[in-house]
């Protein structure tokens, strides 16, 4: 009998084998067949110290044995609150409100509406978002509308709303990108800008350098216009700090935190806002409080698993392990270089990537065919059409890390 599940983001009429997986532990998944899988993609980005922390694990069942879940309208429990907490003492002063949800797509779309309450409450019905192009912000209509149009999206293209589109600022033409966020920030119906910090993942690892992120602060708040920093992907250490905007030393005025919050075990978002931003939804009036909210908002398991993922970044050497996960990653990219024809070698923190040949699409018939090689040797890699990346779990270990680069490698030679 086939299956009933339907897979996201899967071509069911091509027959893929879709293997079963039973246990994680570290950088490692074993399936049903007992094989064990080297997870070269820390399962789409979000597993960062490793599967089955010990830490995390241990959180969530003790919490699993004292509240499970509770309506967070108008009522409130201890983990939520101490994770409200601790994020602002570990993230930047001025991010001083944790609005929780339960997804990467939704904290963006709790950011999109955030930015419109509060130009209302400036008095002004402000409503246009600026967006890079290449980027993504999730699956969602309103996250599809700020991300790239293309493949993805074209059949609901007509329900998405029209935002003002920057350039990628490519080497070399980095100013074309600052000139056209200025032009945006000065039509009088720009609402905010919202941007992937020096990392574009969905669009294909494209990596711009902190300058750039940091000049392109400084227009936003020349303008008044809100910077919104999607580090959906980028936060927990992935690009080599806590938060990528930290590099460019800037502070957005809202900011969308989700994949590694739990460690990558459990679902959970939360969008953390500026003052300002509170305050323009706070009065006595009813009619101006903010108005979202999803079934699961602030589940005590999963604000459990985060407490203990910042517990790990407050006693353990989290950075320390990024730090050499980098490095191995460069001499890694630096080894495959050498010897095999890539394009375009680029690493931001704990993320290599690269192009082999094909055409630069989704769609390109190599990421297929790769796929099912790095399967058949027992590697978890999942290229964006003819871009290979490599971005595993911190705690992943010298001979792992080396099997998925002569992987990569051997299948480039048989192509
Ligand atoms: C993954 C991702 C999202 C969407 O998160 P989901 O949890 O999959 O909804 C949003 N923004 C960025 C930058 C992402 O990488």
């Amino acid at each position: 009998m086939t299956s009933p599940v339907w897979h996201p983001f899967t071509q069911h009429g091509l027959e893929e084998p879709i293997p079963q997986v039973v246990r994680s532990e570290g950088a490692a998944l074993y399936t049903v067949d007992g094989r064990r899988i080297i997870d070269g993609i820390s399962s789409w980005w979000v597993t960062t110290h490793g599967h089955c922390e010990p830490r995390i694990m241990a959180a969530i069942a003790e919490q699993a044995g004292q509240l499970d879940q509770l309506i967070f309208a108008g009522w409130t429990h201890e983990p939520a609150e101490a994770l409200a907490r601790e994020l602002c003492a570990t993230m930047p002063d001025q991010l001083t409100r944790v609005f929780y949800t339960d997804s990467g797509s939704t904290s963006v779309e709790v950011a999109l509406k955030m930015a419109l309450g509060t130009w209302a409450a400036r008095g002004k019905l402000r409503h246009r978002i600026i967006v890079m192009d290449h980027s993504y912000h999730g699956d969602t209509i309103g996250a599809m509308s700020v991300g790239a149009r293309g493949t993805f999206n074209r059949t609901y293209e007509p329900l998405l709303f029209d935002v003002t589109r920057i350039p990628f600022p490519a080497a070399g033409s980095e100013q074309d990108t600052l000139d056209a966020l200025a032009r945006a920030c000065a039509d009088d119906e720009a609402a905010a800008l919202i941007v992937e910090p020096l990392v574009l993942g969905a669009g294909g690892m494209m990596m711009y350098p902190p300058a750039i992120l940091t000049e392109m602060h400084a227009i936003c708040a020349r303008a008044g216009v809100l910077f919104i920093a999607d580090e959906v992907m980028t936060g927990w250490g992935r690009t080599g700090t806590l938060r990528a905007c930290e590099q460019a030393g800037i502070v957005p005025d809202i900011m969308c935190l989700s994949k590694g919050l739990t460690g990558g075990s459990v679902p959970l978002a939360v969008t953390m806002a500026s003052e300002e931003v509170f305050q323009a939804h706070y009065s006595t009036d009813r009619a101006r409080m903010f108005f979202h909210s999803s079934s699961y908002t602030a589940n005590p398991i999963a604000c459990a698993a985060a407490l203990a993922n910042l517990a790990i970044w407050r006693e353990e050497p989290v950075l320390e392990r990024v730090a050499n996960l980098a490095q191995r990653q460069a001499e890694c990219l630096d080894a495959l270089a050498a010897t095999a024809p890539i394009r375009n070698p680029r690493r931001c923190g704990t993320i290599a990537a690269f192009e082999v040949a094909g055409e630069d699409s989704y769609l390109d018939e190599a990421a297929p065919r790769l796929m099912a090689y790095f399967r058949e040797h027992d590697v978890l890699l999942r290229p964006l059409g003819n871009t290979i990346y490599v971005m595993p779990p911190y705690c992943i270990d010298d001979s792992d890390l080396d099997h998925i680069y002569n992987v990569i490698a051997h299948a480039i030679a048989e192509r």
